[in-house]
């Protein structure tokens, strides 16, 4: 499909744009373009694919996406390559799983080359805003939601596909930090038959208020355990986790339909087991996570996900009382598994596995 291309009539000045980049920080400094792809299945499906300025979507009140919530993303970054130009880091992984969350919310899917091309387009318009700092990349956001005016309950049939970018400082100013963890109480964020292994915003809304708590309680991030027993560990509310034992092997949740299928994750079982450890995605309860913490048996936890890389996690807190992982520093495998991804993804370390997509 071709993109008509729409300049943006003012774009920020470079004096501007620079000042914006040098300490960009997460989530705030939006760059000047964003694709967008219409969807109408009374039009045969996708078209009037372009690139223009970024602006405010008009809406109708009655879009479905604002009432039932038919809405699915991607996060993934561009990396400044150590040969030149960006990277992005398996990206037709992040178009097959918006795929897969779009079917399970009822939305049309995406060729994947049309995904593949809104990202690279995106992606090689904003270049300049890639942040000249250690660490930095252009957070890539693709997104879908229903926009058909409609109140009635069922699937919508039309729908807008949106990439934005945004430059993005590295996650940890100051170096690493572990991450001190709350373990839900009373919430889950996902049950068996629900959405939780697809890339929706309501399974992020349904996680707001544990976070919340676990900010209440001195933690950074909460953990969520299984709807039925509560008693197996899930995930956090965007990473997922890796208890890493003193005899080689390395539990990581399956899955089972209620955590997301993480590209990081999937990457790092590759990596782990390049490393001669025994990956198990096998399930991993919250009382193994303490007394092994506390037998010496469990060396680390790490998180992981595309924001992040991976984070050791430090100490574990609950009303029960709280334990410390290892040292409750940094771990071995968390500094080795973060720089050999890392080294991957800006080209500093052999791309192996074709990881490694150049644009
Ligand atoms: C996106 C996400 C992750 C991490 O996935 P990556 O592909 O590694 O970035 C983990 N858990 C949840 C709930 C997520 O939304």
């Amino acid at each position: 499909m071709e993109f008509t291309r729409i300049p943006n009539p003012a774009p920020t000045p470079n004096e501007a744009r620079k000042a914006a980049i040098a300490d960009p920080g997460f989530g705030t400094v939006f760059t000047d373009h964003m694709v967008t792809v219409d969807y109408d299945e009374a039009k045969g499906g996708w078209h009037s694919a372009q690139i223009g300025p970024r602006e405010p979507i008009a809406l109708d009140p009655a879009a479905s996406v604002l009432h039932y919530a038919q809405e699915i993303f991607e996060g993934m970054k561009a990396f400044p390559h150590a040969e030149g130009g960006l990277a992005l880091f398996r990206p037709e992984e992040n178009a097959r799983r918006f795929n897969s969350s779009a079917q399970r919310m009822a939305m049309p899917e995406i060729p994947e080359e049309l995904f593949l091309d809104a990202v690279k387009l995106a992606v090689e318009t904003d270049a300049a805003w890639m942040p000249p700092v250690d660490g930095g990349s252009l957070y890539i956001r693709p997104f879908m939601f229903a926009s058909e005016a409609f109140l009635g309950v069922r699937p919508a049939k039309q729908y807008k596909f949106v990439v934005i970018t945004v430059s993005t400082g590295n996650y940890f100013k100051g170096g690493i930090n572990p991450v001190k963890i709350w373990v839900a109480q009373g919430y889950v964020r996902a049950a068996p038959g629900g959405t939780g292994a697809a890339k929706t915003g309501g399974n992020y809304a349904a996680s707001l208020v544990p976070q919340a708590q676990a900010i209440e309680n001195g933690c950074d991030q909460v953990v969520f355990l299984d709807a039925i027993e509560n008693k197996w560990i899930e995930e956090l509310g965007g990473m997922n986790l890796f208890f890493v034992r003193k005899d080689g092997s390395v539990f990581t949740p399956p899955l089972t339909g209620t955590i997301l299928p993480g590209i990081t994750r999937h990457s790092l079982i590759e990596m782990l087991q390049e490393e001669g450890l025994e990956v198990r995605e096998e399930p991993y309860s919250i009382d193994q996570w303490r007394e092994e913490a506390e037998s010496g048996e469990l060396l680390e936890t790490l998180a992981c996900g595309t924001a992040a890389v991976v984070t050791p996690v430090g100490t574990v807190a609950s009303p029960d009382g709280e334990f410390t992982i290892g040292t409750g520093g940094i771990g071995q495998m968390a500094m080795k598994m973060r720089e050999k991804l890392v080294g991957i993804q800006n080209g500093h370390l052999e791309d192996k596995h074709g990881w490694v997509m150049r644009v």
